[in-house]
């Protein structure tokens, strides 16, 4: 079925965290929903902008919608960072299930005025909001924050933040970083613990998942987060393997043979992951 993240986070109630997981190209989408049914969690399919224009709007949710109406398992896609209020409306209008606001960069003011504006947009039409405060360090498409700029989600301005904007979810900066994978975060477990208590029902995310140690990350479920996002670590492998696919392809060699040992990959990934996700 096709749920936004409310849906989803009622459904995995005591069950741990909900992955999602970045789509980079059409091409990787099937085997995303496969890794999910077989291991029979939901699972967050996530777009930057980017993906989404490159892959145009409607064809890219209706191909989410038909997969996941058959599908045996819930199935959300999301719009990941956007600043642009316009386009997120776009992505609301066109079917997306659920939608994040980044205004991380903005004074709180600010930020709380832009995201009550998208929160009125989306809930009218049933559609979910992320949102963040403290900013996630690293770099990822279309986001690019130096590391020492990286804060620290304050937990006074969490709970402001949420109870102000009635967001659904909340992107919260507790050590990892965007893009990271040659080295694994230091999670600060006290915030955690403080941020959950502050916030009840409204879903701590935690970003930058792929430089997060599997122990960290079987933590942080049982310490509360209730979205879990891994991008770089499928746009990394699938390029490591297509490295080695394509060097010895001729032309007349089919482009599925080429990119289907990296889907069989990320569906390796996803499953290793969601797992750990689970309580
Ligand atoms: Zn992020």
């Amino acid at each position: 079925m096709y749920k936004n993240l409310i849906e989803l986070f009622k459904e995995n109630e005591g069950k741990g965290a909900v992955g999602a997981f970045n789509l980079h190209c059409f091409e990787m989408l099937p085997a995303m929903i496969k890794a999910a049914e077989e291991i029979n969690v939901p699972i967050i399919i996530q777009t930057s902008l980017g993906t989404a224009e490159y892959i145009g709007f409607e064809p890219l949710i209706a191909a989410v919608k038909a997969l996941a109406e058959k599908s045996t398992v819930s199935v959300a896609l999301h719009m990941d960072h956007c600043k642009d209020i316009e386009k997120l409306k776009k992505a609301i209008d066109c079917g997306y299930s659920s939608v994040m606001y980044d205004g991380s960069s903005l004074p709180i003011e600010e930020n709380i005025k832009n995201t009550k504006e998208v929160v009125a947009y989306a809930h009218e039409r049933g559609v979910s909001v992320e949102g963040e405060v403290g900013s996630i360090g690293g770099a990822e498409e279309g986001v690019v924050v130096a590391k020492d700029d990286a804060m620290y989600t304050k937990p006074e301005d969490a709970l402001y933040f949420a109870t102000e904007t009635g967001v659904d979810a909340l992107a919260v900066s507790i050590g990892t970083t965007h893009g990271q994978y040659k080295s694994k975060a230091k999670i600060n477990y006290e915030l955690l613990i403080e941020l959950k208590a502050k916030l009840g029902d409204t879903g701590l995310v935690l970003h930058g998942g792929t430089g997060v140690s599997d122990e960290d990350m079987k933590r942080c479920v049982r310490e509360g987060m209730k979205k879990i996002n891994v991008g770089t670590e499928l746009n990394k492998s699938y390029i490591e393997v297509v490295n080695t696919t394509f060097p010895d392809a001729t032309p007349l060699t089919s482009l599925r043979n080429l990119l289907g040992p990296a889907n069989e990959k990320i569906k390796d990934i996803i499953i290793d992951k969601a797992t750990l996700f689970k309580m």
